[in-house]
Parts: C-alpha cells; sequence; structure tokens
C-alpha cells in the first residue's frame, strides 16, 4: 500500500508551502490538486469554455495530458505552473471547480496517482473524498486577514500589481463558494487533525505535523 497524506485548508492558510517541505523531508511526491483546477480553468479561458458548458469542459479535461514533474503541472507538455497563479485565474477557479462533472474527472487522476505513488496531496476535499484512507490528515488554517497578507507578499514578490483589500476580498469569496457548493466543499474531515498556522512559523508547523506523520507511516524522517 502507498503512503497518502492529505492536507486540506482554505486558500492561503500555508498548506502548499509546508507540504512542499515536508514532501522533501519523508520522500513524497508532492501533488498541488488545486493547480489541477487552474490548470481546468486557464485551459477554458483560453478556449472561451464558461463554467456553465459542462459538455466543453469535460471534452477539454479527458483531451488534455496532466502531469506532475516535481512540483510542476504540465499540461499538454506546457508548463502552466506560472501561468495559473495569476488573479484572473484566482478569481475564477472556484467557479470551475463547483462543477460536480469536473470534479468527477479531477478526482479520478488524483486518484489514480495516489495508487502509483506515495503522496503527500494538498487541496480541499482530499481527506474526504479523494484519499479517505489517508494515514494522516490534516486541516491548516489560519485568519481570512493572515491568508491575505501572506497572498499578498507572494504576489507582489512577483511585481505583480495587487492590492492587499482585493486580495483579502478574493479569498473570503473563494472560502464561501468552496465551502458552500454542492460537489466535494472545503471541510474538514471527521479524522484530520487540525493546525492554526495563523501565529506560527513554517517551521514550527512542519514540525508539529512531522511528528505526527512519523508515528503514522513506516519512514523515517531526516
Ligand atoms: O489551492 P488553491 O488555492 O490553488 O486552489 C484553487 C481553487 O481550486 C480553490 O479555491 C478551489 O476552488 C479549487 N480546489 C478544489 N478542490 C481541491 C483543490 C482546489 O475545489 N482539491
Amino acid at each position: 500500500m502507498s503512503i497518502a497524506i492529505a492536507v486540506d485548508g482554505p486558500a492561503g492558510a500555508g498548506k502548499s508551502t509546508i507540504a512542499k517541505i515536508l514532501s522533501k523531508k519523508f520522500n513524497l511526491n508532492y501533488i498541488d490538486t488545486g493547480s489541477m483546477y487552474r490548470g481546468v480553468t486557464l485551459l477554458a479561458q483560453r478556449n472561451g469554455i464558461s463554467a456553465d458548458d459542462v459538455e466543453g469542459l469535460c471534452s477539454l479535461i479527458k483531451s488534455s495530458q496532466f502531469y506532475f514533474f516535481k512540483d510542476r503541472l504540465i499540461i499538454n507538455e506546457e508548463d502552466v505552473s506560472e501561468e495559473i497563479r495569476n488573479p484572473n485565474i484566482s478569481n475564477k477557479v472556484s467557479f470551475y471547480a463547483a462543477v460536480p462533472e469536473v470534479r468527477e474527472l479531477l478526482v479520478e487522476i488524483q486518484k489514480n496517482i495516489s495508487k502509483k505513488y506515495d503522496v503527500i496531496m494538498d487541496g480541499r476535499d482530499i481527506g474526504t473524498v479523494v484519499l479517505p484512507q489517508a494515514n494522516v490528515k490534516f486541516y491548516v488554517t489560519a485568519s481570512p486577514e493572515v491568508r491575505a497578507q501572506r497572498r499578498y507578499k507572494e504576489l507582489i514578490g512577483k511585481k505583480l500589481d495587487v492590492e492587499y483589500d482585493n486580495i483579502l476580498q478574493e479569498i473570503i469569496k473563494r472560502d464561501y463558494i468552496d465551502s458552500n457548493r454542492k460537489a466535494n466543499p472545503l471541510k474538514k474531515a471527521e479524522d484530520a487533525i487540525e493546525i492554526d498556522t495563523s501565529s506560527c512559523t513554517i517551521e514550527e508547523v512542519v514540525e508539529k505535523m512531522a511528528y505526527y506523520i512519523e508515528n503514522s507511516i513506516d519512514v523515517v524522517g531526516d
């Protein structure tokens, strides 16, 4: 049986930074499922397909090849890792991710990856839907203001012209859509360990989570 670690939580809680560090520490493949929903949004935008066009979205996904190379997302041989982080994708992704048929197709790809490889997977429905059998499940949170501040710094660092207030509003809106959609909403799995990162350093959070992982899987961390 392969190893599976689930990391769920709202946007900007620090999931991907933490999961990347833990993936190296425990020699796991890091799978950022949010990037797959972002990738679908990017392809749909390029092809003029709206979130209402379920048939168009499904054939777009079925005719595309998604794979991860290290922590880069490659779709149809194109590295889309940078473009999917743009605010115009962040603003729209939750609408595409709310389409049940889109979720069904991406969840299937994610489940197949976890059958072949040892993974640490981050997203919104990993502990509840994608990896209900995960060795350890985490639910990582932080206040919306802290999350917006982190995202703001990250985007400013990439020289993007963004405003803190707009990012905060986008995060609040995305949390609402992600938590209230019918298909696989963002929610803490009953058996998930909740980690609030609002007032912790990355190192403190990593140390805490590594402790749980070390006690749940048969590998030795470094
Ligand atoms: O993790 P990230 O913020 O990049 O995710 C982008 C969006 O993708 C989320 O706001 C959510 O709408 C969607 N998502 C999802 N299920 C996942 C991962 C992400 O619905 N497992």
